[in-house]
């Protein structure tokens, strides 16, 4: 599986790859993609996805917006479509400066999944467009559903009972698994979460008060979906919702860039080669940051630049990037414990087909300590008033530490886009926080002083 020459150990070739030093020493670091932007791989992703399959994405959605607005009331403001709001954070843009020593030039914006209907998470994109789509799929089969219908004939009982011969199944650390859960209950699925060790108590509980089967484990997110898949395979009216490379969560994502969009034209925001676009990602196993970074390309190209935050003792994604051996390392494998209190995050092994087609259109990634998200996430309760959960924060750091390190400043200048930074905006993606319960929140914000 590993390629190594003849008498050379296998952690001396690691040692030649300049970040890994820092890597392993659980090190805050900060990484540039020497092969972002070469075209030889475009044939092989625009194989592997396509903008038609991001637009079929969209037009699903709408199909079940009268749908979603009839059983989630919250959606009804948006028509039915789970969207979030993208709101200016001044305040807590001086608070960055200062606390950094760095001037930010361009304007800072929070992108709010944190607080995106029904699930509260970035989840809430790529898990209910599975939930959906599977919906979909079973009943035009059956002759239930055309697609010209209005789906909000859905929330009939008779589509209840049809669906509840069915069950799905996914692997999670949390989020992805109370977005599957409060969706696949709703349309009337069993649904069963697999959770990792690291799951919080609540989040499980939420799902239990909602009929879904939690099953709990002693290990991390990976064994979680190695065994959620297992068990799945045994029942052919199982649909698992497979979070290492399942291309419909991709695409639910994906659609987000579109969607953003029209959002930044709303607001008189402009991208084009003088107004560079800098988003900020957190980064678990990598659906959700690489569909969403996947959509931004399709809608912006390369005047988007996407920056993906994971936690100093879980970078699955920069060290499957950095060293091109995607799903064949995994943090343990260079001494790490993958223990982070950053729950959404806390993944060993990154999706081989997001690093894949991560790598020549991610601009760079870093790594951030437990402690510093605590940090970011009070101030920004402070500065903004907005409250998120401790993976939430991982890409409030993004653009000073862009802006301080020596390779992130020479990127800027290979792109020149050192002169147009004042016109720059500044993404960060608030990924999740909304359904947090109060004294869990308190808890957070204490530590965070
Ligand atoms: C899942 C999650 C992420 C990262 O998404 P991946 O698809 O695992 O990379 C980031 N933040 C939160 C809050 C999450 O739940």
């Amino acid at each position: 599986m590993r390629k190594q020459g003849p008498g050379t150990k296998d952690s001396d070739l690691l040692c030649h790859i300049p970040i890994m030093q820092d890597l392993m020493a659980a090190r805050e670091t900060f990484w540039i993609n020497t092969q972002y932007g070469t075209a030889q791989n475009n044939r092989s992703r625009q194989a592997m996805m396509s903008a038609k399959e991001i637009l079929a994405a969209e037009k699903r959605l709408q199909r079940f917006a009268p749908y979603l607005a009839k059983v989630f009331p919250e959606t009804r403001p948006n028509g039915g479509l789970i969207e979030s709001s993208l709101v200016p954070i001044e305040n807590m843009q001086r608070y960055l400066e200062s606390r950094f020593g760095v001037q930010i030039r361009g304007n800072l914006w929070l992108k709010c999944d944190s607080h995106l209907p029904i699930s509260g998470s970035i989840k809430a994109r790529g898990g209910i467009y599975e939930v959906l789509k599977l919906a979909e799929e079973l009943t035009l089969k059956e002759g239930l559903l055309t697609t010209e219908n209005d789906y909000s004939i859905l929330a009939d009982p008779s589509f209840r009972e049809f669906f509840s011969t069915h069950t799905i199944a996914v692997g999670s650390t949390g989020n992805l698994g109370l977005s599957i859960g409060v969706m696949g209950s709703k349309l009337g699925f069993k649904v069963t979460v697999h959770m990792s060790a690291d799951a919080k108590e609540w989040k499980k509980e939420r799902l239990r008060s909602e009929g879904v089967e939690v099953i709990e484990y002693a290990f991390d997110y990976s064994k979680a979906v190695e065994e959620g898949r297992k068990q799945a395979k045994e029942d052919p009216c199982c649909h698992f919702v497979d979070d290492e490379c399942s291309k419909d969560l991709f695409l639910g994502y994906a659609v987000a860039g579109r969607r953003l969009k029209h959002q930044l034209e709303e607001l008189n925001l402009w991208v084009d080669s003088n107004h560079p676009l800098f988003v900020y990602l957190p980064c678990g196993v990598g659906g959700g940051p690489g569909g969403i970074a996947f959509g931004l390309k399709e809608a912006f190209g390369e005047n988007v630049h996407c920056f993906f935050a994971e936690p100093t003792h879980s970078p699955c994604m920069l060290l499957g990037l950095a060293t091109g051996r995607h799903d064949q390392i995994a943090v343990q494998d260079i001494g790490l414990d993958n223990k982070t209190e950053a729950d959404g995050l806390a993944v060993g092994r990154a999706s081989r087909f997001v690093g894949k087609l991560m790598e020549v259109l991610l601009s760079g990634a870093y790594t951030i300590q437990d402690d510093e998200l605590f940090c970011l996430l009070q101030a920004l309760h402070d500065t903004q008033g907005i409250q998120c959960e401790p993976s939430a924060l991982a890409g409030m750091a993004g653009p000073a530490r862009l802006l301080q390190s020596t390779v992130g400043m020479q990127y800027l200048k290979d792109h020149h886009l050192e002169d147009k930074l004042k016109k720059a905006t500044h993404i960060i993606w608030a990924t999740g926080g909304n359904l947090v319960p109060e004294e869990v929140m308190r808890g957070y914000l204490t530590r965070g002083k």
